[in-house]
């Protein structure tokens, strides 16, 4: 940190390298990767372990297995421990412990000026509590000391259902009834897909995802006939293997956009038109795949991570008073010449919902960082006034010049036109 500072040089930090836009590497810099600080130290009297932020979930999970238990981490595979805990972490616990980072209990992390503290409940506190969202703003991270929790099997899988006008609307609605309800008593976090297909004479499928932390089989969300069903009762570690599915991370071109509203089943069903509106005409375009997920964020899920943490994003969160479901939108394909096309569909929808569901009264404004693309200015939506105050007061005390802002490319940015910031007016270097 250092070297990269004094020398005014332009660098990036990757750790698991799951960003879905080029946010965790730089051309003409340094990029400092991670992956082999990759430590996994289990401390079983305290439920507490100690991770590298280059770890993969796959190999953290697979390390707690040996001890039953488990942590608050990513649902497939290969997503890295860094990027996911400093953007708050969706995890198949969520139902009951809330966001990932709502679980990590101590910080060790490189400051601008390169010293390093450890930062929790009792020591930089207040820097504790913007980490929890706190993307490439303060330092590199280089331990999260996590809480974890016993687990043995889990039941879950993920079952396929054709979209018809006939079976999709009632899905929708009976998986809110589902997020609603028995979701809590079974501990289900179950996300829903709707996307292209094009295969065996099906357009388009809809895919639940469940995952139930009692391990008990759980019935069919709808009587349409079933295309696939890869439900089973196993260990979090195969579960998240068999979640894997490679449209969503492989070599191809990626762009990701989201966005929060109520439950709200006839807006889902819209969406999915609108989209497929746009994406039909788009046919041609190599390799071209289009998926929208909805995934609840209960008022129980909200709950959960009030009680475990505390971070600058739940106010916002709180602010509809009711259930909620994150959505995120993520299309991929081949060619860099097709960017700006595919780029401009996923605008063009992300704009076209938002619209609407505001229109409708069901909009909430968080916007999640960890599904959120450059474009969505995560910071300004997902932070309340008061939290936002709190989160620039903790940037000026340790990165006072900031010197992060101008030389760490990538990763989202506390906004720059905030009243008081001691931000400059260019707060980047040009390369
Ligand atoms: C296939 C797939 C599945 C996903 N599943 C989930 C899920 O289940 N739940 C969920 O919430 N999200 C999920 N995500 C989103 C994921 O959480 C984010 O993409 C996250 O940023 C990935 O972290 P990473 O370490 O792999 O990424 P990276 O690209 O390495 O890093 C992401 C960002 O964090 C910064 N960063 C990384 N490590 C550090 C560090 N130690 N200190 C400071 N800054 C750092 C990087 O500079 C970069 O800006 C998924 C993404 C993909 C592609």
């Amino acid at each position: 940190m250092k070297t990269v500072t004094t020398n005014l040089c332009p660098f990036a930090v990757r750790s698991g390298g799951h960003m879905t836009w080029p946010g965790s590497n730089v051309q003409g810099g340094v990029t400092i990767d991670l992956r082999l600080l990759n430590n996994i130290d289990i401390d079983e009297k305290r439920s507490v372990a100690g991770l590298g932020p280059g770890s993969k979930w796959k190999t953290v999970y697979s390390a707690m297995e040996l001890y039953n238990l488990t942590a608050v981490g990513g649902r497939l595979p290969d997503v890295g421990v860094g990027g996911f805990l400093l953007g708050g972490g969706i995890s198949l616990l969520s139902f009951r412990n809330g966001f990932g980072s709502d679980n990590v209990v101590n910080y060790e992390i490189v400051l601008a000026d390169g010293t390093i503290v450890n930062a929790n409940a009792n020591s930089h506190p207040d820097l504790f509590w913007a980490l929890k969202l706190g993307s490439t703003n303060y330092g590199v991270v280089t331990r999260f000391d996590v809480r974890m929790y016993p687990l043995r099997d889990v039941w879950g899988g993920i079952r396929t259902y054709a979209v018809t006008s006939k079976d999709t609307p009632r899905l929708l609605s009976s998986w809110i009834s589902f997020a609603q309800g028995e979701a809590a008593t079974r501990e289900e976090l179950q996300g829903l897909f709707i996307g292209r297909w094009r295969k065996s004479g099906v357009d388009e499928i809809a895919t639940v995802w469940h995952a139930s932390l009692d391990s008990v089989p759980g019935p069919s969300l709808t009587d349409a006939p079933i295309i696939d069903d890869f439900t089973r009762t196993t260990s979090l570690l195969d579960l998240v293997n068999d979640l894997q599915s490679g449209d969503l991370a492989d070599t191809k071109r990626n762009r990701w956009h989201t966005l929060t509203v109520k439950l709200d089943a006839s807006f889902f069903w819209d969406v999915f038109n609108h989209a497929k509106s746009i994406f039909d005409k788009l046919e041609y375009i190599s390799g071209m795949h289009w998926d929208l997920t909805f995934q609840p964020i209960t008022r129980g899920f909200l709950t959960a991570s009030s009680e475990t943490g505390g971070n600058p994003f739940k106010s916002v969160l709180e602010e509809s008073e009711d259930d909620l479901a994150l959505i995120a939108y993520l299309i991929s394909w081949k060619d860099a010449a097709d960017d700006e096309v595919m780029n401009q569909a996923i605008r063009d929808l992300g704009i076209w919902s938002e619209g609407v569901a505001r229109e409708r009264g069901i909009l909430n404004r968080f916007l999640y960082l960890n599904y959120a693309n450059e474009e969505q200015p995560v910071y300004t939506r997902s932070v309340s006034q008061k939290d936002m105050a709190r989160m620039m007061d903790v940037k000026r005390r340790y990165d006072a010049k900031n010197t992060l802002g101008r030389l760490w490319i990538g990763g989202f940015k506390l906004p720059k036109d905030e009243p008081g910031t001691v931000f400059e007016s260019s707060s980047r270097i040009e390369l």
